[in-house]
């Protein structure tokens, strides 16, 4: 069956087309889609040009799901041939073969392009890498398919998992190095795999349960897609009034209630309810209205929790943790503790650096919001673009890592794009928290420039990061 499926080439089908008018112009498009059911669309007042653009994209990915299937299998073969086929290689031996072997064209392609190229598109366009591409994804939806069907157990719906699971993997990876270890990728990246078949297999029919509630990196997408320009916008009015007879539900893989969709959290972007009745389109956004325009019931301890602890804390830890000055001061500096294995110093270091970042967050968090604890956790979200443009310059160390070992000079490269990724994710978090803290009563300046304190430190910590680790 998986034969036929992959030589079958996709079929493009020219699809009916109908004239509408958009303003002045009158355009051809697909006759189901949601602006040709529309009729005439007066671009002026209602939608401009981009909308309508963004509007057919959307549509576009529901009518192509077919050929999306196919693309995501494609996807499913390169990703585990480059898991699984350098774990079973003989090991490069050194560093300096890193560019004649699979396992370091793999290593260049997960670390040096995918992981750095997936956070940004995260933070800027939303989780459409785990709605169209994700191998883990597609794999569970289809087992899941022709598995028992499972109603989903209490202890699935936990919302520690995937925070739990991404802390520990962050921490195996950058203890084993499993970014240059085939074999260690393998136990992680593949571990999370087995997790996903077996998930699909015994849990819901035909959703992507593993997506929603357990896959270790969904916890820091989320919050990363929270700032993103472009999620799926539901017009409730019109989802209600729509015109009889009603199109069939909408197959919402992560199982969301589409109709009353407000949050790009957990939306996985796969387009399969854009134009459903008339009501649902892809739509840009300002990038952080979602979070500035957060109800107070949606505000939770824990997302506060996981970017101060994680997100900041333990993403900046791991990179750093096992840097030679870390592990020096551990070792030599430490009355009482002298610690002699670099593992368990490394070890160490991480957390010690993790949950000193983020008491320290929280605490001057705490102080902008001068001691009201509701606006301390409203305001921890502004903080989600400069740890995630962070983030995305710590995954490219990686990049300018391998870049130099291929004999390029990245020192500037390198300095610029740091500098560039923090003034950006420190100005954009400034104009989200501005924009909350206008919401309340009390001293505004006085909390922005204790938020601004907050930026600067955490975006001097990013800027000055030492690539020496990579280099170990
Ligand atoms: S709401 Fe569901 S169906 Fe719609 S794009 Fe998001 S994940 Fe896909």
């Amino acid at each position: 069956m998986m034969q036929g499926f992959i030589l079958r080439l996709p079929k493009f089908r020219r699809l009916p087309v109908v004239p509408v008018r958009i303003g002045n112009e009158t355009r051809r498009l697909p006759e189901d889609s949601a602006i040709a059911r529309q009729g005439e669309v007066d671009k002026g007042s209602f939608l401009t040009r981009t909308e309508i653009t963004l509007q057919a994209a959307g549509d576009w990915l529901q009518r192509r799901q077919e050929l999306i299937r196919r693309v995501q299998w494609g996807f499913v073969l390169m990703y585990y041939f480059l898991l699984i086929a350098p774990a079973l290689l003989p090991q490069p031996m050194n560093r300096a073969e890193i560019f004649s072997t699979l396992a370091g064209f793999a290593e260049i392609v997960f670390w040096g392009i995918w992981w750095p190229g997936v956070i940004l598109c995260m933070l800027l366009f939303g989780q459409f890498w785990c709605g169209v591409f994700c191998p883990d994804g597609t794999l569970t939806e289809w087992v899941s398919r022709h598995g028992r069907g499972g109603k989903i157990p209490a202890w699935v719906r936990w919302r520690g998992w995937p925070l739990l699971a991404f802390s520990v993997v962050v921490v195996y990876e950058h203890l084993l190095n499993a970014h240059q270890a085939p074999r260690a990728m393998l136990v992680s990246l593949g571990g999370a795999s087995l997790l996903a078949l077996g998930c699909g297999y015994f849990f819901g029919r035909g959703k992507r349960v593993w997506c929603r509630y357990l896959c270790p990196v969904s916890s820091m997408f989320s919050l990363l897609a929270r700032c993103a320009i472009f999620h799926f916008k539901v017009d409730r009015p019109t989802w209600d009034n729509a015109p009889k007879p009603l199109p069939r539900g909408i197959d919402c893989p992560p199982l969301l209630d589409v109709r009353r969709l407000r949050s790009n959290e957990k939306c996985s972007m796969c387009g399969r309810c854009s134009g459903h009745r008339n009501a649902v389109k892809l739509a840009a956004r300002w990038p952080g209205r979602e979070v500035v325009n957060m109800a107070p019931n949606e505000i939770r301890l824990f997302d506060a929790f996981a970017v101060c602890f994680v997100l900041i804390g333990l993403c900046y830890g791991a990179l750093h943790g096992r840097s030679p000055g870390v592990v020096a001061l551990l070792q030599s500096g430490m009355p009482g503790l002298a610690i002699k294995n670099a593992f368990l110093a490394a070890a160490l270091g991480m957390t010690l650096i993790a949950a000193w970042l983020g008491s320290f967050s929280a605490l001057l968090l705490l102080v902008a919001a001068q001691g009201r604890f509701r606006h301390a956790l409203h305001l921890a979200y502004a903080l989600i673009p400069l740890a995630g443009l962070g983030l995305f310059s710590g995954a490219l160390e990686h990049s300018f890592a391998l870049l130099a070992q291929a004999g390029f000079s990245v020192a500037e490269a390198r300095s610029l794009v740091t500098g560039v990724c923090v003034a950006s994710g420190g100005i954009w978090s400034f104009c989200i928290a501005r924009q909350i803290i206008r919401n309340w009563s009390g001293r505004h300046y006085f909390a922005q420039g204790i938020f601004s304190i907050l930026l600067a430190i955490l975006g001097s910590a990013y800027f000055f990061v030492s690539a020496e680790i990579l280099a170990l």
